[in-house]
């Protein structure tokens, strides 16, 4: 819920640096790796832009892969079972370079 209400600020914050009369979209990208349901976002945004020029906002909800990067090759995978193995060398540090994100990367506004 904590998360939708930073969304929702964001959100109003950008429309209001665009003089937005109404937004009628908004762009979301989550990483795999947040374990945030879509769904309750969808739920709670709902409810608190009930009172705001959000209202009705359609979400796009994008969720990003889980990616790591071989520390010994420089190959980056994704590995949607955070098995760090590198599938080209084999070696089995790798770091976790995306998964984590939550970004508003953009809104439509009227
Ligand atoms: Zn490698």
């Amino acid at each position: 819920m904590g998360i939708t209400e930073s969304i929702v600020s964001i959100v109003l914050d950008k429309a209001k640096e665009s003089n937005a009369k109404k937004v009628t979209e908004v762009n979301l990208e989550i990483g795999s790796l947040t374990q945030i349901v879509p769904d309750c976002i969808e739920f709670y945004f709902e409810i608190m832009t009930k009172d705001t020029i959000a209202k009705g906002a359609k979400l796009n909800i994008h969720t990003m892969p889980t990616k790591a990067k071989c520390l010994q090759c420089g190959n980056v995978f994704e590995t949607p079972e955070l098995d760090l193995t590198c599938p080209k060398c084999g070696n089995l540090f790798s770091q976790i370079t995306s998964g984590k994100e939550l970004a508003v990367t953009s809104i439509e506004v009227d």
